[in-house]
């Protein structure tokens, strides 16, 4: 069973993902627990490169950032998520496919049709079960972020409205397939998320 969680960051989907694998290995499940960019160690410095790369790299063209994720993609779904998967584990992961399709796509200047076949190209065509879509405001999520404190990575730096391009385009992605989707308000207390999710969660056994 593959499992996403989506949504701008300061969302909760590092909290939620980790309270979503605590259940699945409750009920005696192998839970694998993975994000992107950054799940393999190729990944690892990918993301570094993207995120923290700083003035080594100036200013990243949007194909050769798109081209990057999907590198990071590529080799994270082939050593890490379809090998778990074959094996019968429940894969947990923060961002996926959806996030390149909002951030590359929504909030870039590129055509979201080329970036999805990219991304599909990248993972011969793996998508998830579920997806969770964790909304929230720009202005609500810049607020959480500011109060976690920690380093800034280079998107932060972005203006308000490339946060609400990819909130938009995340909210469009879900709106366009909602059997794969659960949308939820990321303001709600940690423990109704949870719960909500795994309802949803339960709905899908046998996947
Ligand atoms: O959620 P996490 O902190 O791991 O995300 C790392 C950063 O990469 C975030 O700032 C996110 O906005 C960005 N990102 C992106 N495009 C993706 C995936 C992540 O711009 N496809
Ligand atoms: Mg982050």
């Amino acid at each position: 069973t593959f499992i996403t969680f989506e949504g701008g960051d300061g969302a909760g989907k590092t909290t939620q993902a980790e309270l979503l694998s605590a259940w699945c290995a409750e009920r005696g499940r192998e839970v694998v627990r993975t994000r992107e960019p950054g799940g393999t160690p190729l990944g690892v410095e990918v993301r570094r490169l993207l995120l923290h790369g700083g003035d080594a790299i100036g200013a990243v063209d949007p194909r050769a950032e798109a081209l990057l994720y999907a590198a990071d993609r590529a080799q994270h779904v082939a050593a890490v998520v379809r090998p778990a998967l074959d094996r019968g584990a429940v894969v947990v992961q923060d961002r996926y496919i959806d996030s390149s399709l909002a951030y590359q796509g929504a909030g870039r200047v590129l055509d979201p049709a080329e970036v999805r076949g990219l991304s599909e190209w990248a993972v011969q065509g793996l998508w998830p079960h579920l997806t969770v879509l964790l909304d929230i405001a720009p202005a609500a999520a810049a607020a959480r972020r500011a109060a976690r404190g920690g380093t800034a990575d280079r998107l932060e730096a972005e203006a308000e409205a490339f946060h609400r391009a990819v909130r938009d385009g995340f909210l469009a992605l879900a709106a366009a397939e909602p059997e794969r989707y659960l949308v939820l308000d990321a303001t709600r207390p940690a423990a109704e998320l949870h719960a909500a999710i795994t309802a949803r969660v339960a709905e899908l056994d046998g996947a």
